[in-house]
């Protein structure tokens, strides 16, 4: 494992870090062995985030004696001064620590989100004053927008974006990177697995090693999976061509329809299980017709109820169709039940 300084904040950190994300699924004690083990095999660099239930709490249990020795990032989706404030606050508290390494505006995605962060009153405002009270060292922001995220950066307010890169969404190695690396910011991945996506996390990770600038986040659900994702950093690098081929056939299989299943599009006002029923294909592609009907019955059974207003496609930072995906879906599934019966 190497040590890399974060951007312009001067964070020694190592150069795979630790998402949050995945240890909400483990009991408390499980979560603390997982985050343990990364830290023994060298992992200093924690991202969580208020909105992912307890991941705080385990984090700061888990640190607990050694909090100077990792560096801590988390985030608030709040959009006023005072409920990031209280936000905040809460973050503190769970992690059990007096300060913040990098705190994080999360998902600025839209024009609304940004003019509602920089609003008097506004959230950006509390976390500036955080930082000059010392419970924050560091501003950072989030974003699965691209053209946001770039915005962002050109601000020259943050010290760090985070933005979903991997080898199948690669946008931001282009533009967003290149005025990333000229304001001296770090760089986060986030979903460097594009969200569980990419079931090959050998060839992800060789991907990602190729832009050492940007540090990725992987999340860890068990102690093999730390253990394996670690042991890749143990070596030198080396993309074959037969990776090559193999990353492009999961970009063929995947295409641009390709919902990350980052749940932003919902709630459906009619109740569609619309993040499930997204990911029909991918699951009859695994299974066979008479598994995925019914592993996936009540959330395609809920795709009758889409009446195509749109307000999830507004929602959806990609700007997926998604109606017209989830009526492709449909018919797949359709298809396979008729086949059953
Ligand atoms: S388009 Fe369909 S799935 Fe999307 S919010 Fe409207 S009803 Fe729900
Ligand atoms: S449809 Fe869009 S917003 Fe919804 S889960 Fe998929 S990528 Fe996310």
């Amino acid at each position: 494992m190497r040590y890399v300084i974060l951007g312009k904040t001067g964070l020694e950190i190592s150069e795979l870090g630790f998402g949050g994300i995945p240890i909400v699924r483990l009991d408390r004690d499980t979560a603390i062995q997982v985050l343990r083990r990364a830290y023994e095999n060298g992992i200093t660099f924690y991202d969580t985030a208020n909105a992912y239930r307890d991941s705080e709490e385990k984090i700061g249990r888990a640190f607990d004696g050694v909090r100077g020795k990792i560096v801590i990032a988390t985030k608030t989706f709040q959009r006023s001064a005072i409920n990031a404030t209280k936000q905040l606050e809460n973050s503190l508290r769970m992690l059990k620590t007096d300060y913040i390494d990098l705190y994080q505006l999360h998902q600025i995605a839209q024009e609304k989100d940004w003019q509602a962060v920089t609003a008097p009153d506004g959230a950006l405002e509390a976390v500036i004053k955080a930082r000059d009270e010392g419970k924050v060292r560091f501003i950072g922001a989030t974003s699965h927008n691209l053209s946001m995220a770039v915005k962002l950066v050109k601000t020259g307010l943050f010290s760090t974006i985070q933005f979903p890169f991997n080898f199948i969404e690669d946008a931001a190695k282009d533009e967003l990177f290149t005025v990333a690396r000229e304001m001296g910011m770090g760089i986060i991945s986030m979903k460097p697995f594009a969200g569980g996506m990419i079931d090959n996390a050998e060839i992800a990770i060789k991907y990602l090693r190729q832009y050492p600038e940007a540090v990725p986040i992987p999340g860890y659900d068990s102690i093999d999976s730390v253990e394996k994702v670690t042991s890749y950093y143990q070596r030198p690098n080396v993309v074959t061509d037969n990776d090559r081929k193999l990353m492009e056939k999961y970009r063929r299989e995947l295409g641009k329809q390709f919902c990350r299943r980052c749940e932003y599009c919902q709630p459906c006002p009619n109740g569609v299980m619309i993040t499930m029923a997204m990911g029909y294909k991918l699951v009859a592609s695994r299974m066979s017709p008479a598994v995925s009907v019914n592993f996936s019955r009540l959330a395609m059974e809920s795709v009758k109820h889409c009446t195509e207003c749109e307000v999830c496609i507004e929602r959806c930072p990609y700007e997926l169709p998604i109606h017209d995906m989830l009526k492709v879906n449909y018919e797949l599934y359709e298809q396979h039940l008729a086949m059953n019966r």
